[in-house]
């Protein structure tokens, strides 16, 4: 009988002590809780799926501040942030320029975004992850713009089929050095066709493709910086212009690896360079498209802009330039193997 009552007695204590402390739990204030989703369902807008970005941040550890107008919204975390305005594509992610799809609008006085811009560009470049299975990265193609009947953009007797060609071998010689193996699409003045370049680079089992090209504006002077590209991800319209991309293309299995290869090599040369951003884009050029591994169309500057001219023709600086592509691209690959591009959720 008293065992029997000291066994209930103990019983009781301990269904006491559950509940004061499932009690304490529900309580007890935890500041990193995430909040309920708004009652208020997700928007579309001309059928594109869209979320509230304060929600979004919330559930991400972010702090979401608007500026008084509501028209600049910051993303702010220990390890990065995001500033990003309404009605615009324009963003920046650690200071460093990128194009989203589609932009932020105001719904409800909120700021609202694309989920593809969640998926394809926040959550890609500030949240990270290990591509699973591991993809690792020893075999880099570099593609050198143009070639041969095919000179790209001309300026008096320079061709620029000649300058990316150049800095393809300055990058050659920093990768190979940093232990990478390297395959050109073409080694010299020729023409090859836009789709027989990916094929190249996937025959000889490159883990990334690096297309070099320069830029140039007509008739004016004034246009200078660089612009990457990576290739436009499923369901999303291109940065300078056209409809969502509906066809699935080779490239749209690496459309995270695509932004995070453009934005490390992309940061690097804006920083290292201080050369003038023109930002991440997202391009359905054919040579990126038809890539099946992660790819980049790099525009190192422009040959019609004084300032950039003098990287782009002269050899000591071009070899600045090819050591800001290296040094994205191992960045990249540190990235990759320890997943820390920038730190993970
Ligand atoms: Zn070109």
């Amino acid at each position: 009988m008293t065992v029997l009552r000291l066994l209930s007695l103990k019983l009781r204590y301990q269904l006491v002590a559950l509940t004061i402390l499932l009690l304490a739990t529900n309580a007890s204030p935890n500041v990193n809780a995430v909040r309920p989703p708004p009652s208020s369902p997700n928007p579309r807008i001309n059928g594109i799926p869209y979320q509230y970005l304060d929600s979004w941040a919330r559930q991400r550890g972010m702090e979401c501040i608007s500026n008084s107008r509501n028209s600049e919204v910051t993303l702010r975390a220990r390890w990065g942030n995001a500033s990003l305005s309404i009605d615009s594509r324009n963003a920046t992610i650690n200071g460093i320029n990128l194009w989203l799809s589609y932009g932020i609008r105001a719904q409800n006085n909120r700021p609202i975004i694309a989920e593809r811009d969640l998926r394809h560009v926040l959550d890609a470049l500030l949240f990270p992850r290990k591509p699973n299975p591991p993809r690792p990265i020893r075999t880099i193609a570099i593609d050198p713009g143009h070639g041969g009947k095919d000179p790209g953009f001309v300026l008096g007797n320079r061709a620029e089929k000649t300058y990316n060609l150049l800095l393809a071998q300055e990058v050659r010689e920093l990768l190979l050095v940093a232990g990478f193996k390297v395959v050109f699409t073409r080694y010299d003045d020729r023409f090859i066709e836009l789709e027989q370049r990916p094929q190249l680079a996937r025959r000889a089992g490159a883990d990334l493709f690096l297309s070099l090209h320069h830029n140039c504006a007509v008739n004016s002077t004034e246009a200078k910086g660089v612009e990457t590209y990576c290739a436009t991800p499923l369901g999303t319209p291109s940065t300078n212009g056209g409809g969502p991309r509906e066809k699935a293309e080779p490239s749209n299995k690496f459309d995270d690896q695509n932004i995070q290869l453009a934005y490390e090599i992309h940061k690097s040369l804006v920083r290292s360079l201080e050369m003038n951003d023109r930002g991440v884009r997202r391009a359905g050029f054919e040579v990126l498209r038809k890539a099946s591994m992660p790819g980049v169309l790099v525009e190192a500057g422009f040959m019609s802009n004084p300032e950039d001219a003098k990287k782009v023709f002269d050899r000591k600086s071009r070899q600045q330039l090819a050591r800001a592509i290296v040094d994205g691209i191992q960045s990249y690959k540190r990235g990759m193997e320890r997943g820390l591009v920038t730190p993970r959720r």
